[in-house]
């Protein structure tokens, strides 16, 4: 009965999220959750909000949540915009700055959920092919353009970018927005966040899903000078007043609150993260340099597809991306406890043994 559907609908292709599959024992390591549980605090956090104060809407500007994230990053509350996970904030973002006459850049091999916002809000793109060692090159980028965004560290590829390069670009390019797209920066990128203050293009946005093992709670942010914040808050408050509900504004605030637990965490996943490529180089992979919470790796000899479906008979779950044709044979691998590595290793041993 697709007559009922709106032109804009026939004509979507919407994302397709990596596979939460309802089988026991697994070991999941295709949607880059973080295997640590949240801190601790914020179990008290929400259970703190069971209560009659749920007849009540939230606070519609997350005031409290505002207010933890500036003071986390030493930013003026006018600097940050919050929203229900980092796709709604990506998704206001693409809406509120980077449609206009020419079209976006963003690069052929990233986070393919720019396409479908493209989709969605009718915004022209342009793709921007990677460098031979999958890296981003900010000379490339240097043509007439609505605004550019790219995830730092890129997806799937965990390739972190130098601060400098990214100033560079915002330099080269003052007349649209820059985005950059922080979800993995916390595993050992460099943060952009410090020249928000110097550079009024520059949009940089975050999300709880990963370093803060809060992907179930759907948060996330955004940090830039006022006038794009401003935006963001019109295209909010024209599409839902409530987006981040009581609970979700309280465990975030008590995540955000808790830098010794997210540091300690974030210490174990990159370690974890060594001392897997060390395993997994033994083993005859290449593996693609991380500044992220996966690693991007193929095989010597064995195809990507075929590795992938022989580690689900032994219910280990990684992402494989049969297109494009230049990453088929690569696994996009979750970092998961040393428990998981060791299970993953050993299974690839089987495998690979002939
Ligand atoms: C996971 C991810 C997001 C989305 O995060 P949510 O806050 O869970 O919506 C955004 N960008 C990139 C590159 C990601 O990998």
């Amino acid at each position: 009965m697709s007559k009922f559907w709106s032109k804009v609908v026939h004509e979507l292709t919407p994302y397709v999220p990596g596979e939460q599959p309802k089988l026991a024992n697994l070991v999941k390591l295709n949607t880059n959750e973080n295997p640590y549980g949240p801190s601790p605090k914020v179990f008290a956090a929400l259970e703190a909000e069971v209560g009659d104060s749920l007849r009540l809407y939230p606070d519609p500007t997350s005031e409290r949540l505002v207010q933890a994230v500036a003071q986390f990053y030493d930013v003026p509350a006018t600097h940050v915009f919050v929203g229900n996970g980092s796709d709604e904030v990506l998704a206001h973002t693409f809406q509120a700055l980077l449609k206009h006459d020419a079209p976006i850049l963003f690069p052929d091999i990233t986070y393919s959920f720019y396409p479908v916002y493209c989709g969605l809000y009718g915004i022209d793109y342009q793709t921007v092919a990677l460098g031979e060692d999958f890296e981003i090159n900010i000379a490339d980028y240097q043509r007439p353009n609505g605004g550019i965004i790219f995830p730092n560290p890129n997806a799937p590829t965990g390739r972190g970018l130098p601060l400098a390069e990214i100033e560079r670009l915002l330099n080269a390019n003052t007349e649209s927005v820059v985005v950059i797209d922080e979800a993995y920066v916390d595993f050992g990128a460099e943060s952009a966040v410090g020249l928000v203050a110097q550079y009024p293009n520059l949009l940089v946005t975050h999300t709880l899903s990963k370093a803060r093992s809060l992907a179930g709670l759907r948060v996330g942010y955004a940090i830039g000078q006022p006038h794009l914040i401003e935006a963001l808050i019109r295209v909010k408050d024209s599409f839902n007043s409530y987006p981040l509900d009581r609970f979700a504004i309280s465990g975030a605030v008590a995540a955000i609150e808790d830098k010794a637990y997210f540091e300690e965490t974030c210490r174990k996943v990159m370690a974890t993260r060594e001392a897997l490529i060390a395993d997994l180089q033994d083993l005859d992979f290449v593996v693609l340099p991380s500044a992220a919470n996966f690693i991007f790796a193929r095989h010597g000899t064995r195809s990507g597809a075929e590795l992938a479906a022989s580690l689900r008979e032994r219910s280990i779950i990684v992402r494989h991306f049969s297109k494009p044709a230049r990453i088929s044979d690569f696994l996009r691998i979750t970092i998961g406890t040393d428990m998981q590595s060791q299970a993953l290793v050993n299974a690839l041993k089987e495998i690979l043994t002939p």
